[in-house]
């Protein structure tokens, strides 16, 4: 490894003596930093957001299988059951 002037990949600024990995100039790698916490941040809020749609995902099954037990127990079929319930008969 060693030490050189090269322009920073984001902005061009002529970096001096920094090691030939380097890539950005320090206010360039900081604006890296927090764009990238800001993409995890935004990943986990979306996770958190996906919580509440699997929950009513969940809640529609529940529901669902209680309409097909109420109309298995009337002996109608599903159809048939939701319509009654929506008093579509
Ligand atoms: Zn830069």
């Amino acid at each position: 490894m060693k030490r050189t002037d090269k322009p920073c990949e984001c902005c061009g600024r002529m970096m001096k003596n920094v090691w030939s990995r380097t890539k950005y100039c320090p206010t360039c790698a900081k604006e890296k930093e927090r764009e990238w916490k800001r993409r995890r941040n935004e990943k986990r809020k979306a996770r958190a957001h996906a919580l509440p749609v699997v929950q009513s995902a969940s809640k529609a099954d529940a529901e669902l299988r209680r309409i097909v037990r109420l109309a298995d127990l009337a002996g109608r079929s599903y159809g048939y059951q939701v319509a009654a319930m929506e008093g579509r008969l």
